[in-house]
């Protein structure tokens, strides 16, 4: 741990690779020797040309995303997606169906609801506190897509396989755990994530799009949401969050250094399985999500009383432990533990568990 900073359990913004931080802190005041920051370089530059292209290149990398998709990035966060991917794909007459498994699923369906498209909901873990990954999700074969939450960051859960959708196109919102584990992107027509839990800071989307989606976007929709055109203009249709994009492609850097997914997914399996089992040894904690949805990226718990969860979160932050607070509409306690969290915090964190169990029970 570098000296004065702390361990950081944000659930987003969240953390970033320290070597990540110090190159852009290099980057800042002169970049690569040009002369002018990061941050002055315009968008049309051949530099800038070279780092976006540079990002969608490692991304495709590191996902091994086949050929015949496009990466775009675009802003308005994923909440600009929930409105984005109705306005795109949900043609007249047509439908569209959603999973329910939390907050940000209830957000999506409703977005498209506003729009006055027509959704139909074909599973959800409402019944049970969103606790649980439905099974056995069944899409109707001529509805416009299947949508998805791969992870659910407030109920720290997270889907362990994919529904099957045949010919119907499957899209997902892996805001919050994009690029934790290897997955088989062909299976999707298209995945979204606000880049600043995994991927890099706030202010940019990451949207990868199976190609023959592009042309499926009708004329009449706000510019800043078609993917026919920003994919049109290889995301420089406008000013893109240009700093941000930046970050996105050091991210990736780093994560390529770091021995690519399969290497990635097994440190977080072995970083959330600390965790988990110190819950499943403990009569103190409880984890919230069912064992067979748990989340590799957030894990859920309550104490026995919630004086005990703020005291819990206080001397978690007394010692160097930052954002374990849960979600304001669930309370408990979450560890977000994306990629660029440590092993050493959440070793720490364990220790810090088991400490304050023996001290409070
Ligand atoms: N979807 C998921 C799964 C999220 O976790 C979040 C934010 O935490 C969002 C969507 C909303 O993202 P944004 O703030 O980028 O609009």
């Amino acid at each position: 741990m570098k000296e004065g900073r702390i361990y950081n359990f944000n659930p987003g913004p969240a953390a970033l690779p320290l070597p990540v931080l110090e190159e852009v802190q290099k980057d800042l005041l002169n970049y690569k020797g040009e002369g002018i920051s990061i941050l002055e370089m315009s968008h049309r530059s051949k530099t800038f040309d070279g780092i976006i292209k540079d990002a969608e290149r490692l991304l495709k990398e590191i996902m091994d995303i086949p050929q015949n998709y496009k990466v775009l990035f675009m802003q308005g966060g994923a909440t600009l997606q929930f409105a984005a991917v109705p306005l795109n794909l949900i043609g007249e007459g047509q439908f569209a169906e959603y999973v329910n498994t939390g907050s940000w699923s209830k957000k999506a369906i409703q977005e498209a609801q506003k729009l006055g498209k027509k959704v139909n909901v074909v599973a959800s873990s409402e019944d049970e506190s969103f606790s649980y990954i439905p099974g056995d999700i069944k899409v109707s074969p001529n509805a416009a897509y299947l949508h998805i939450t791969s992870n659910n960051t407030i109920f720290g859960t997270q889907f362990q396989q994919f529904p099957e959708t045949g010919d119907v196109a499957l899209i997902a919102d892996m805001s919050s755990d994009i690029a934790c584990r290897k997955i088989d992107v062909s299976k999707f027509a298209l995945i979204y994530a606000g880049a600043q839990k995994n991927m890099g800071p706030s202010g940019v989307t990451v949207v990868i799009i199976r190609e023959d989606l592009l042309e499926k976007s009708p004329d009449n929709i706000p510019t800043m949401t078609s993917y026919k055109i920003i994919g049109g203009k290889d995301s420089l249709y406008n000013t893109p969050p240009t700093f941000a994009v930046y970050i996105v492609k050091l991210v990736l850097e780093w994560m390529k250094a770091q021995g690519g997914l399969e290497k990635i997914e097994q440190i977080n399996r072995q970083k959330a399985g600390l965790i988990y089992d110190a819950l499943d040894q403990s009569s103190f904690y409880r984890g919230t999500a069912r064992p067979d949805s748990r989340s590799l990226m957030n894990v859920t718990f309550r104490l026995p009383s919630e004086e005990l969860e703020k005291k819990f979160v206080a001397e978690a932050l007394e010692n160097g432990m930052l954002g374990l607070k849960g979600h304001r509409s669930v309370g408990g306690i979450r560890a977000s533990i994306y990629n660029a969290v440590p092993m050493e915090a959440v070793e720490k964190l364990v220790d810090f568990m088991k400490k304050f169990e023996k001290a409070n029970s």
